[in-house]
């Protein structure tokens, strides 16, 4: 994320604008918000400034949850990474003191070990009287006792170590998760579904199996967000997010691409048979009767346009989204509310998107 670089007058002007601009909005001037704002502001992210320009334009005022939900969204690498840093150092750390209890050890069990073979060089001598021979098992069972709480504290002190170093490796696992999570609708995010799908096309390439990606958008959804509210529009995508879930086989990928879109990667799949899929969720989601969870009120039904197409094995992988979009985009043209595969588009649908 590039942020012009704002020095004097022109880096305090737009510090005061962001704080009268959070203080207009009701919002605290917490660092997270601050962030939030200074970007918006200087222009340095236009998905941001889209998004945070569409709730403003609700009219709604912002909450807590909304900003908590955007630092998610755009800033959640930041936050990722910071935590990876953390985490590191503390398990360096661990890892350091289970390293010293263990040179501390050796260094113990060197002298145990003189003490042992002392005892044997004497032990060895012919002149051994009665007292020597007392004295020298005294001496023994007193090394013998230390060494032995030693090993018990040493390996009280691997054990504290290795359940620490694995509880990080848990909230690292739960950070790295998250950060691919769509916070909305609980599943893959945009940047999950690039990296799954880099993935899968190599291994396509490999094996010389079926790949195909399903792009999916809810029609006419600004109208619907217009007649019933952001947050009943929320609850929509979090619906079509749990159909597409459900219908999807194991090892696809379900993710929200992108507002009011999705995409399915679905490995081992032909277009047929992802086409079947699609038409099932098509239509479960056009004969469902929504109802406003706010008022228990009815308020109709939504529909979806869908697209589909099979990746090919010499092509860039993101060109297969490309014809997904295409698609979608014929899907949307010829009247929404329909599944379109790519083997049922021609050049000029293709032409379309492009430009
Ligand atoms: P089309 O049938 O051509 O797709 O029409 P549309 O109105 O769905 O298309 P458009 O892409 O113009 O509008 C998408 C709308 O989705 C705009 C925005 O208000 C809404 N939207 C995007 N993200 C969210 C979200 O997270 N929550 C809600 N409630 N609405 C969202
Ligand atoms: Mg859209
Ligand atoms: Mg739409």
């Amino acid at each position: 994320m590039l942020m012009r670089d704002l020095k004097g007058d022109d880096g305090r002007t737009i510090g005061h604008q962001t704080i009268d601009q959070l203080s207009d909005c009701d919002l605290a001037v917490s660092p997270q918000n601050y962030e939030i704002w200074l970007n918006y502001l200087c222009d340095s992210n236009p998905d941001l400034k889209r998004e945070l320009d569409r709730l403003l334009a609700t009219g709604v005022p912002l909450s807590h949850q909304d900003m908590e939900a955007i630092y998610e969204e755009f800033f959640a690498t930041t936050q990722l990474s910071t935590q990876v840093i953390e985490t590191g150092s503390r398990i360096a750390h661990e890892i350091a003191d289970a390293l010293d209890a263990l040179k501390k050890a050796g260094a113990s069990t060197e002298k145990y070990g003189e003490t042992l073979k002392s005892a044997s060089n004497t032990l060895s001598s012919t002149s051994l009287d009665g007292e020597s021979l007392k004295r020298i098992v005294t001496a023994l069972a007193g090394a013998t006792s230390d060494m032995s709480r030693q090993n018990h504290s040493l390996s009280q002190k691997l054990l504290q170590s290795s359940t620490e170093v694995e509880q990080l490796r848990k909230s690292l696992q739960q950070a790295r998760a998250e950060a691919l999570t769509d916070s909305l609708t609980g599943i893959a995010n945009r940047k999950l579904f690039d990296q799954t799908l880099r993935l899968r096309c190599d291994e396509a390439k490999e094996s010389d199996g079926s790949l195909s990606v399903l792009l999916c958008d809810i029609d006419h959804f600004k109208k619907f967000n217009d007649t019933w509210g952001h947050q009943t529009g929320d609850q929509v995508i979090r619906y079509v997010a749990t159909v597409l879930a459900k219908s999807a086989l194991p090892d696809h990928l379900v993710a929200r691409y992108g507002g009011e879109e999705f995409a399915v990667i679905m490995p081992r799949t032909s277009l047929t048979q992802a086409q079947r899929i699609a038409e099932q969720v098509r239509r479960a989601i056009e004969a469902k009767r929504l109802v406003r969870r706010s008022t228990n009120e009815t308020i109709g039904s939504v529909t979806i346009s869908i697209g589909i197409a099979e990746y090919t094995r010499r092509e860039p992988h993101l060109e297969v989204v490309a014809r997904a979009d295409a698609c979608l985009y014929a899907s949307k043209r010829n009247g929404r509310n329909r599944v379109t595969i790519e083997t049922q588009i021609d050049d000029s649908d293709l032409a379309m998107t492009a430009a």
